[in-house]
């Protein structure tokens, strides 16, 4: 599919006029921090602590779905338990700590440079993540310095995680953008289905295991290999987006 397809399709499924692209909804996890394979590993720890099977890949399968909902589904599912808020909150706060023993995640190779390239083509740069990890929030302005607003979406402003599109479109209200001024960079498929029905231009990027069909089936309009390979091309695919005005 040719890139004006792409954009006709989108278009067609949002019922948008146009496109004039002003400011990037951007993911934490798998995007800006390569911070998945240690958040799988310590959500495979608590499960096997607690006695419930479980694979690495389920939590790629569930990322972007707020702790407390992959703790509860889980629960329930492998042990047949009901666990309470107050619970959940408990068992999130020991996945946080195994998360943290395992040292600082790096950043993710080519996320800085994503970042300039948009804020060279004057498009606000606005974190939205289900994430609730102070840790890793509080080293966005030290990683990413002058890169980001003000405007951020994170776990403690959501009730509902992804595939549900209350981030992106919490995010949206707060920066005062409508869906077709948005584009949003994610890597989990949930994260991409929860874009997607935001009415956003959802980019995806394989920064994980997940395969790039499945990134298009939950609803990418683009899948890029990497954060790289996203910077290299967003110039040219800035000018081609805004080339179809609202
Ligand atoms: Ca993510």
């Amino acid at each position: 599919m040719t890139l004006q397809q792409t954009i006709a399709e989108h278009l067609k499924y949002t019922g948008q006029k146009g496109l004039d692209i002003s400011a990037a909804l951007i993911d934490c996890d798998g995007v800006l921090y390569d911070s998945m394979k240690y958040h799988t590993q310590a959500w495979v720890k608590l499960m096997k602590k607690n006695g419930i099977k479980c694979t690495r890949d389920e939590f790629y399968e569930m990322e972007g779905m707020t702790g407390s909902e992959i703790i509860k589904m889980k629960f329930k599912t492998g042990a047949g338990k009901n666990i309470t808020d107050d619970e959940a909150h408990a068992l999130y706060g020991v996945k946080t700590r195994y998360f943290r023993e395992l040292g600082e995640a790096p950043v993710m190779p080519g996320a800085v440079r994503v970042l300039e390239a948009l804020k060279d083509a004057d498009v606000d740069r606005i974190l939205v993540t289900g994430s609730q990890q102070d840790t890793l929030l509080d080293r966005i302005e030290k990683d990413f310095p002058n890169l980001f607003g003000e405007v951020k979406v994170t776990g403690h402003d959501v009730r509902k995680g992804k595939p549900n599109p209350e981030p992106f479109l919490k995010g949206m209200a707060k920066a005062e953008k409508k869906p077709n001024q948005c584009i949003v960079i994610e890597n989990a498929p949930l994260g991409v289905q929860a874009a997607h029905a935001a009415g956003c231009f959802t980019i995806g990027v394989t920064t994980g295991p997940i395969p790039e069909k499945d990134l298009y089936k939950a609803g990418a309009d683009l899948v890029y290999k990497n954060m790289d390979e996203l910077a290299a091309a967003l110039p040219s695919l800035l000018v081609a987006l805004s080339l179809v005005k609202a």
